[in-house]
């Protein structure tokens, strides 16, 4: 017997309807990771870490990174060393360390991708404080840990392949009904887009709080809380401060144009924050580090 004629109107409506209890579970099991708590580590994040730390993510991830060239230029001393160490901290074998570099145009103070952790050549100036630039580190290193980077294109290519498997073992549409596949593999891809949503808020929210905690020194911790904190006011006070003049009745088109431009920007670049830990979550992981009156070596002497 062929899977085909196995496969009778019956059981394909009992597989689809397993499907779709698996798709729930897998779903909410990502918006439920989504929330990490600072504590506790589910049980479907522990399986999906420790998918990203295998051997074959490790091979693919190191095939792939044949293929680029490093970009930017080597950052500073400091930088390097906080970015050695941030690795080492986290796990990272040495011989799997990748390089820190400087890049132009970075919509993020840093960035972890597939061969480096790169900076924003202005990201920081001389007034960013240590325990800033040593959480961003810190932060980064957890990326490059579970190769965050892999993951988006993996999960939409994965929903994309699933969508199609989908459609011809439960469906399997002939003549004109063929068309069903370009439907289905049009909603594969909105739900793999989803996945990747609610996967990135999830990577930072882990390279927030593991990063955080391997710094082991509440005083960068609550450096990086504050530097948070003043970020977001500005920002607020910005939109606020633009509402008004957008307000106004004697402005140019052109300048009008401008103002709604600076907003959407704003509001954004706020959106954006929503994935990482709240101010009051990091000051709660900075608090634990003082309990145990965790300190860095820096921070141990100044
Ligand atoms: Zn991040
Ligand atoms: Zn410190």
């Amino acid at each position: 017997m062929n899977l085909r004629t196995y496969i009778t109107f019956k059981n394909r409506t009992k597989a689809a309807y397993a499907l779709v209890v698996l798709l729930q579970l897998v779903t909410s099991n990502i918006t439920y990771t989504n929330q990490e708590t600072l504590s506790t580590k589910k049980i479907f994040s522990r399986i999906l870490d420790a998918i990203a730390q295998s051997q074959v993510v490790h091979q693919y991830n190191k095939f792939i990174a044949n293929a680029f060239d490093l970009s930017g230029v080597p950052a500073s001393d400091q930088m390097q060393i906080l970015g050695a160490e941030a690795q080492t901290a986290v796990g990272i074998l040495e011989e799997r360390h990748i390089p820190i570099r400087y890049v132009q145009n970075l919509d993020a103070a840093a960035r972890t991708t597939i061969n480096a952790i790169e900076i924003g050549i202005n990201s920081y100036t001389d007034h960013d404080s240590y325990g800033v630039k040593r959480c961003d580190m810190f932060h980064e290193a957890i990326h490059a840990k579970y190769h965050d980077y892999l993951f988006p294109s993996i999960s939409l290519f994965g929903s994309w392949l699933t969508a199609l498997a989908a459609t011809k073992l439960l469906l399997n549409p002939k003549g004109m009904f063929k068309l069903l596949y370009l439907l289905t593999l049009i909603a594969g891809h909105h739900v793999g887009r989803w996945i990747q949503t609610m996967h990135k808020t999830y990577c930072e929210r882990r390279a927030d709080i593991e990063g955080h905690y391997a710094t082991q020194c509440y005083r960068c911790v609550t450096e990086k809380a504050q530097n948070i904190k003043n970020v977001r006011e500005s920002l607020i006070n910005l939109i606020e401060e633009i509402e008004e003049i957008e307000s106004r009745t004697d402005l140019s088109s052109a300048q009008d144009e401008l103002c709604t431009k600076a907003l959407t920007l704003a509001k954004n670049w706020l959106e954006t924050k929503k994935k990482y830990l709240t101010v009051e979550e990091n000051e709660t992981i900075a608090a634990n580090l003082k309990q145990d009156n965790k300190l860095c070596a820096v921070h141990n002497f100044v």
